[in-house]
């Protein structure tokens, strides 16, 4: 998702989202076999292929990387971003490398055809990095349209936004819900709804940016990943990258 941009929240904006969220482009049933669990990594900072990838690792988990190539070696408000090599190494041991877009632009207030252009630049360029070619997408700050939802190049098997909820029976694909792990309560709401997804074998999606010991106001602390894989794992989550979750879809 998100930093130092504010999607705009006139009236306008605000219907056109409620909108756009009601109009399912892939519906789907989704259903496991027990609890599953995502945890994502956007735009994404240098800490996260660090610190995240090592909390992850050292539970026998995974993760999934929103990597925007046009922010790569940046420095920006999460830190600096990931290198060649931060993606080299997190698809080497099991990580999935995923499609934001190039730019980062909010892709509500862009063509349909101007996103698309960026995300497939957003795909050569990790894919001249060495990333193979990903097939899992997450819109910059969330935000989507029903027509680019509705004209999402079918090599990409879902698409991830910012909305709350939880991922099970009647699913958009083209628009997967998450939650935060960063924010005024954040890490509440989400062992809330941990629980919650428990007891119903749902698929939750978790996002953030950096990890740190001390992270940014978009970012979670190693102490707070910690303590949300724990608690996910002793509830019998499966921890795995999103494209590995949708795989694991029951018929
Ligand atoms: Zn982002």
């Amino acid at each position: 998702m998100t930093v130092a941009y504010e999607p705009p929240r006139d009236l306008a904006s605000k219907l056109g989202r409620r909108l756009t969220q009601w109009r399912a482009a892939r519906p789907a049933t989704l259903r496991f076999a027990q609890p599953m669990l995502s945890v994502c990594f956007d735009d994404f900072p240098a800490s996260a292929a660090l610190n995240g990838a090592r909390i992850l690792e050292a539970r026998g988990a995974r993760g999934t990387f929103f990597a925007a190539a046009g922010l790569a070696e940046q420095d920006g408000p999460c830190g600096r971003n990931f290198s060649a090599a931060d993606l080299l190494r997190l698809a080497k041991v099991g990580h999935e490398i995923a499609c934001h877009t190039y730019a980062h632009k909010d892709c509500a207030r862009s063509e349909t055809y101007e996103v698309l252009k960026d995300i497939a630049a957003n795909r050569d360029a990790l894919a001249l990095m060495g990333a193979s070619a990903p097939n899992t997408l997450a819109y910059p700050y969330g935000e989507t349209t029903t027509a680019l939802k509705n004209a999402l190049p079918p090599r990409f098997s879902c698409a991830r936004g910012v909305l709350p909820g939880l991922n099970i029976g009647r699913t958009d694909l083209a628009q997967l819900r998450a939650y935060p792990l960063f924010g005024v309560n954040a890490m509440d709401r989400a062992q809330a709804s941990l629980k919650r997804a428990a007891r119903m074998n749902a698929w939750m999606i978790a996002f953030t940016h950096d990890v740190e010991t001390t992270p940014s106001l978009y970012g979670t602390s190693c102490n707070d990943l910690e303590a949300f894989l724990s608690a996910a794992q002793t509830m019998g989550f499966e921890i795995a990258p999103m494209n590995e979750v949708l795989g694991q879809r029951l018929p």
